[in-house]
């Protein structure tokens, strides 16, 4: 009876996700989760790229300039170095190490996410994420939005036992509530745990999850399992529990990303930076921004 209690209590893997490793943007070198060839999303995340913290020669760091977002948010969240953000409705931001910005693109922006210029100049290393966060189909034509939330605006919360740090990029955790809005319930987690280290996250009913392990070896569930390295991901079942992780290493520390989010439930047509419900919506897309209609970057 114990065993079998224990065995439903938190939710189930549902599997273990291998990343692909490539270049994106102008030569970032990436470990991607998702979209690939087996998984093209986990509703309503519709990427996951892992920016690796390669050394980048003085000149060499690059960035992805100008072009076009329609249908849904980018959320980059950057562990060391700098990027710079600027976009057609005129916003500009600086992120460095700690820093979330969180883009609704919606109808259309047109943006640029280059290097800071010291990087370019002096060299160093550039790590983070970014992740695509679908719309619903009645916000894919809402206003474009930017929120820069500077890393001392996230809050970090502790659990009891000292051995797990929280920080609270979206949604809550240990009763500390994200200040950043999200247009459908979103749950965006970095979690480091000490050896050792049991930490449990109730989800929203409804709430889809993933876990990436950033560093470090996990185990998702009581007595389950190890599931070890950078780059391993796992989708969970949709169900009323909380997530089980466990620091399984021996004395590393495990680094988590946790992001949950309501499924849409609704078809996804993508094409490069576009991403909507139709065919027809992306053909439109893609006359609105060859015709101008989602602005340029002031000044370019
Ligand atoms: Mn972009």
């Amino acid at each position: 009876m114990k065993d079998i209690e224990r065995a439903v209590a938190y939710r189930s893997v549902l599997e273990v996700c291998n990343s692909t490793a490539g270049k994106e943007g102008a030569g970032f070198s990436i470990l991607r989760p998702f979209p690939t060839r087996t998984l093209s999303y986990v509703d309503p995340f519709l990427l996951l790229d892992h920016m690796q913290p390669v050394p980048l020669k003085p000149g060499e760091a690059k960035g992805a300039p100008d072009h076009p977002h329609r249908g849904f948010e980018t959320v980059t969240y950057l562990l060391e170095g700098a990027m710079e953000h600027r976009d057609s409705a005129g916003n500009f931001g600086r992120l460095t190490a700690g820093d979330v910005q969180w883009m609704t693109a919606g109808a259309g922006v047109v943006h640029s996410e280059m290097p800071g210029p010291e990087l370019l100049q002096h060299g160093g290393v550039l790590h983070g994420f970014q992740i695509w966060v679908d719309l619903p189909a009645a916000l894919k034509m809402t206003a474009p939005r930017y929120q820069d939330l500077s890393s001392a605006k996230i809050p970090v919360a502790v659990s009891a036992d000292g051995l797990t740090e929280v920080k609270v990029i979206a949604g809550e955790s240990l009763g500390i509530k994200a200040p950043t809005g999200t247009h459908t319930p979103i749950t965006f987690l970095h979690i480091k745990m000490a050896a050792g280290a049991v930490f449990t996250q109730p989800l929203g009913s409804g709430q889809n999850a993933l876990v990436y392990i950033v560093s470090g070896t996990a185990r998702f569930g009581p007595g389950a399992e190890t599931v070890e390295g950078t780059g391993k991901m796992v989708r969970f079942a949709l169900e009323d529990r909380s997530l089980y992780l466990e620091n399984a290493g021996a004395d590393d520390r495990l680094d988590l990303l946790v992001l949950a989010g309501q499924p849409l439930n609704q078809p996804v047509a993508r094409y490069g930076p576009f991403v909507m419900n139709s065919e027809a919506e992306i053909e439109q897309a893609l006359v609105d921004y060859r015709s101008g209609r989602m602005g340029q970057i002031a000044g370019a």
